[in-house]
């Protein structure tokens, strides 16, 4: 598997494309339809994955799909955040229609195409907040980040939430590549020390 960064214009959030056998997935909607259909190429869009309900991460959700034909995977705890620009922070940003969702349970493991997707929810940065393992690659959203941990004191943030989420990431989930919601992609040995330092950070 192939993952494509790109660095969008809100709050430079990161939209992954991550491309396999001709066909791709969409990580975060931070990006525009035409800048993600630049990475996409020829390849067939089987379905955007949501990290959380931050309008950085969801903004362009609706048009990419409908570009694209494919549905949308989060939480179904992101609804609370797309229905109230307050609880996005996206000023007036806010989706009501859910028609095109599909809403994912923690520990969930499901295909789209060549693709095995294992999600986890990890709250802490925010209630929804769902990490996706994939072919050793884990898009972490705002949990983990290269160089530091996601903000716990924005709506439905929770610092012992966090505490157990990175504790989760360390022990289950095995990846080798870190490719996080904001900043450059990492590695499973950087993060190996920054866990244990994050951890024990906010165990104190
Ligand atoms: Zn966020």
């Amino acid at each position: 598997m192939q993952t494509e960064q790109i660095v969008s214009s809100l709050l430079e959030s990161n939209t992954f494309v991550a491309k396999k056998s001709g066909e791709c997935l969409i990580v975060d909607a931070g990006a525009t339809p035409d800048q993600v259909a630049q990475k996409v190429g020829n390849d067939k869009v089987m379905g955007l994955l949501l990290t959380h309900g931050h309008y950085d991460h969801c903004f362009y959700a609706l048009e990419i799909t409908k570009k694209f034909g494919c549905k949308i995977f989060a939480s179904k705890k992101i609804v609370e955040n797309l229905t109230d620009p307050a609880k996005n922070y996206g000023e007036t940003f806010k989706i009501e229609d859910f028609s095109n969702f599909v809403f994912l349970e923690d520990k969930q493991e499901f295909s789209l195409g060549e693709f095995e997707i294992s999600a986890t929810l990890l709250p802490g940065h925010s209630k929804c907040s769902m990490g996706y393992l994939i072919d050793g690659t884990f898009f972490a959203g705002d949990v983990l980040f290269g160089q530091g941990i996601g903000r716990t004191d924005l709506y439905g943030g929770d610092k012992h939430e966090m505490l157990q989420s990175l504790i989760t990431i360390q022990n289950n989930i095995a990846f080798d590549i870190l490719a996080s919601g904001h900043g450059e992609m990492s590695t499973a040995e950087k993060q190996k020390r920054n866990l244990n330092l994050f951890i024990r950070f906010l165990s104190r």
